[in-house]
């Protein structure tokens, strides 16, 4: 599965946020799955209305959301790209995840301690930032070497690499981060085999006091204006109720509870969808009467391959794929309605699934 990893320095709410995931997610496991969940990965269901809004209409035995996979990666601190505090076992593991969920403290307590001084957000990130730019650097460094030495053989490939590999080295030395080059598509895979630390997907928790928790405050404020330029979304929230909610296994319990603080939902429930389009995935939807389920694919892909995820023979045996889009089926109510109303489109094996799709496909065995 995809996986997205919580990083931070310590004592910021990095576990605070990863066990409101965690119960959220057993809660969720006991119900209709069985997963198992290793000590620092949390299999969490992506929320998604459009689902239950088909589940109304279909009244199925089962709605089957979507997952991703969030890992606490604990025990950044400074100096973990020389080693310092098993940095590099924890530099590792980001290398493995294909989004970044940074968790920033923007909450004053002075009994949490803090080796940093006064409240920082943005110096906080500058930390986390410069440590993984100093392993990309390695990264780049190592590669930069073995591509000197291959440019005398004249292949222009080599030689284009090597100018990739170059601007990458000059931007972090100047303390940037590899995603703020966008890069095309072509120099993106010269250095995909490096699976650069700063050039992964990233999105901010502003972890902020409980009475900041819909306003946000001057430090998530700070937090913003630094990564507008990155186009990087800050999430605000207050990781220990969010942990409060997971823990309250009764419904009734729950909303109390939010309403209270006059919340809706759970912001975990945002932090999640917010993770998912970071990762730049697509739902797709099923929608009988055994079950309504939400599949993940990514964007442009085609009718064969967004099958697949159902079952690889899906694939192999692929005919053709009767979709509806999600709103005419919101619309007309149900299949058959959108049958006689000509709503529903025949598609082969070139057709490209649209966020929303509800799909049924038709294969040989
Ligand atoms: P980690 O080291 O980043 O994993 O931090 P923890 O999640 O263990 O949190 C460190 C301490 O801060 C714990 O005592 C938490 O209860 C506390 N904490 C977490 N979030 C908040 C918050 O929003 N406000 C306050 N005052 N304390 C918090």
């Amino acid at each position: 599965g995809l996986q997205a990893g919580i990083v931070g320095l310590p004592n910021v709410g990095k576990s605070t946020l990863f066990n409101a995931v965690s119960i959220s997610a057993k809660a969720q496991a006991s119900n209709y799955r069985f997963c198992t969940i290793e000590p620092n990965v949390g299999l969490v269901d992506v929320p998604d209305e459009r689902m239950d809004k088909l589940a109304e209409l279909v009244k199925p035995n089962r709605t089957v959301p979507t997952q991703i996979e969030i890992v606490d990666i604990a025990g950044l601190v400074k100096g973990a790209s020389k080693g310092e505090g098993l940095g590099n076992k924890f530099l590792a593991n980001i290398r493995e995840v294909d989004a970044i969920v940074h968790v920033i403290r923007c909450f004053e307590d002075e009994n949490i301690l803090r080796d940093e001084g006064p409240i920082n957000p943005v110096g906080d990130k500058d930390i986390i930032d410069t440590e993984l730019q100093l392993k990309d650097l390695e990264s780049v460094e190592r590669k930069l070497q073995r591509t000197e030495k291959m440019v005398r053989t004249g292949d222009p490939k080599v030689k284009a690499e090597l100018e990739v590999l170059k601007t990458c080295y000059a931007h972090l030395e100047q303390g940037k981060n590899i995603r703020e080059l966008n890069l095309s598509k072509e120099d993106q895979a010269a250095i995909a085999d490096l699976f650069l630390l700063t050039e992964k997907p990233v999105l901010y928790v502003a972890n902020v006091d409980e009475p900041s928790m819909h306003t946000g405050n001057k430090f998530s404020e700070a937090l913003k204006a630094a990564v507008a330029k990155e186009g990087a979304q800050v999430i605000v929230m207050n990781n220990s109720i969010e942990q409060q909610i997971a823990e309250l296994e009764d419904p009734d319990d729950k909303a109390l509870f939010m309403e209270e603080y006059k919340m809706t939902e759970p912001a975990l429930n945002k932090l999640i969808r917010a993770t998912y389009q970071l990762l730049n995935l697509q739902t797709y939807f099923t929608a009988g009467v055994q079950e309504v389920r939400a599949w993940t694919i990514h964007e442009g892909w085609k009718a064969p391959q967004a099958a697949s995820v159902i079952h690889t023979d899906f694939e192999k045996g692929f005919i053709k794929a009767e979709v509806i889009s999600y709103n005419d089926f919101i619309q007309y109510g149900s299949e058959a309605a959108c049958r006689d109303a000509g709503r529903l489109r025949i598609e082969g094996k070139e057709y490209i699934v649209k966020d929303g799709d509800v799909m049924h496909f038709r294969f040989n065995v």
